[in-house]
């Protein structure tokens, strides 16, 4: 059961096939098998997820169907403030709050039918791409649990490669729901930005957070999508676009479509493997019609530094408000306010969250405003401009999710700047706003999954998901890791 897909759960829960509960029950158990073995949950709610099902099923019988998603078990990232329900962001300084509000997201996913398994582990504050910067301890790839399942959003994307919950919704900022979907196998879309309300979620780096789907098929994923995207006048960024129908664009094929492949990203670094799968990712695009365009995206090699600029200095910014007086952890003991924020600051927060509030400030300081964050906003305008560019000449572009297939647990904690480079691929779709999906592509020698990025137009999420189905039906791959138990 836990290898159906969402769609096939939702419609046998629909045609009375099969109960939530019957649904639910499997899925609980499957995480208390697996989940000590990959560490994706930081909080699991069996009692919660039953009384729901119970509820969906009676609905059901009085012929009442709440949404696309009525009955299916699904999880989040634990970044979504869920009501009544601890939100921690994976930080110490959050580990005990219990939010008064759901997130938009939340509520969505609620008023669609879904019933909510528990919160999934990630990097403190979404920082990272391994997830190894969490209190909980790391969490483990499905497919080798010697490595890293990628980050932040590594404990979504490593539950739903192992089969613990039909879908769940990360969120990206530089690369947190695409990368880690690439390295667990599985597909991770970020949306337009303004697409998916951050009504919440909890603050990063707000000009670039992203939620999305992550499943184990396209169009689960769109189907996902289509239930949490849309306009929230709760978030001023959110965007009031109508939403169409997702699930439909993933039947619309490629013919015609002009696929772009930009020089910059097929450059020196690409693991072979990861070249290799790439490559046959266009081919299959090809082979049904699409044709591929040469294209050059000229500042490419700024973004990574343009972001870890921008992204620091408004985590910094955003980050100011753990200060030990108004929620979460609070140091004990201290002499007067100064040491007691100082204090609550210190011991609540990891050190790779304390690395990104000292960039950011640093960059934010009066004298170096305008070299730094400055030059960075100008900068992030050009890398606009050049996908704005190429966009007059392509429908889709395509490139590599990551380097690299999965790392090994420990094998860049100690680095920043190489864990950094993780997301050389997935970082400039942030700073653009334009929406990317990964989808997997391939398996390295050793059995690693890896996965082909596509980036669209603003708003053109279909084009994404249409591309990405075609990938997925050419090239047949296993979807849940073979974990036993
Ligand atoms: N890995 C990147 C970072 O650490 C992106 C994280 C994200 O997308 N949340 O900032």
């Amino acid at each position: 059961m836990h290898e159906w897909t969402l769609l096939d759960a939702a419609k046998a829960v629909r045609d009375k096939e099969i109960s939530s509960r019957e649904l639910t029950r499997a899925l609980l158990s499957r995480i208390e098998r697996i989940n000590p073995k990959i560490n994706a949950y930081v909080t699991v709610l069996p009692e919660a997820a039953m009384r729901e099902a119970a509820a969906r099923d009676e609905e059901i019988a009085r012929g009442i169907v709440r949404g696309p998603l009525h009955g299916v078990p699904v999880a989040i990232k634990d970044i979504f403030c869920t009501k009544g329900i601890r939100t921690t962001c994976a930080s110490r300084i959050l580990k005990d709050f219990d939010p008064p509000y759901d997130a938009t997201v939340v509520e969505r996913i609620r008023s669609a039918g879904a019933v909510l398994l528990g919160k999934q582990n990630m990097d403190e504050f979404a920082m990272g791409s391994s997830t190894e910067m969490s209190c909980f301890g790391p969490v483990l790839n499905p497919w080798a649990t010697d490595r890293i399942p990628g980050g932040s959003s590594g404990g979504t994307a490593a539950a739903v490669a192992a089969g613990t919950c039909f879908a769940g919704v990360g969120t990206d900022t530089g690369g947190s729901i695409r990368q880690p979907a690439s390295l667990c196998g599985v597909v991770g879309m970020k949306p337009t930005y303004g697409r998916v309300s951050r009504y919440g979620m909890i603050a990063f780096a707000s000009s670039l957070d992203q939620g999305g789907p992550i499943a184990r098929t396209v169009p689960d994923a769109a189907a996902v999508l289509s239930v949490i995207a849309g306009y929230d006048r709760r978030d001023s960024t959110s965007v009031d676009v109508p939403v169409p129908d997702y699930v439909a664009a993933t039947e619309r094929g490629v013919k015609g479509m002009r696929v772009g492949l930009p020089r910059e990203y097929f450059a020196e670094g690409v693991d072979d493997s990861v070249r290799t799968a790439v490559t046959k990712a266009l081919t299959s695009l090809i082979s049904l019609g699409a044709e591929a365009v040469e294209i050059s995206l000229p500042h490419t090699g700024y973004a990574l530094s343009t972001y870890y600029i921008i992204a620091p200095a408004e985590a910094s910014s955003n980050l100011a408000r753990y200060d030990g007086v108004r929620y979460g952890y609070r140091a004990a003991g201290a002499k007067g306010l100064i040491e007691m924020m100082s204090r609550t600051r210190a011991e609540g927060f990891g050190e790779e969250v304390k690395r990104r509030v000292m960039i950011g400030t640093y960059a934010l300081s009066a004298g170096y405003y305008d070299a730094y964050y400055g030059k960075a906003q100008k900068v992030r305008t050009l890398l606009r401009r050049d996908f704005n560019e190429a966009f007059d000449h392509v429908d889709v572009i395509l490139t590599p999710t990551a380097p690299t297939p999965a790392f090994r647990v420990g094998e860049k904690v100690d680095d920043p700047l190489t864990m950094y480079l993780s997301d050389i691929y997935t970082i400039p779709a942030n700073l653009a706003g334009i929406p990317g999906i990964s989808v997997p592509c391939g398996m390295s020698p050793d059995g690693l999954p890896i996965g082909a990025q596509l980036l669209g137009k603003h708003f053109d999420e279909e084009s994404l998901l249409a591309a990405a189905a075609v990938i997925e039906r050419e090239i047949p791959l296993p979807r849940v890791a073979p974990l036993e138990g």
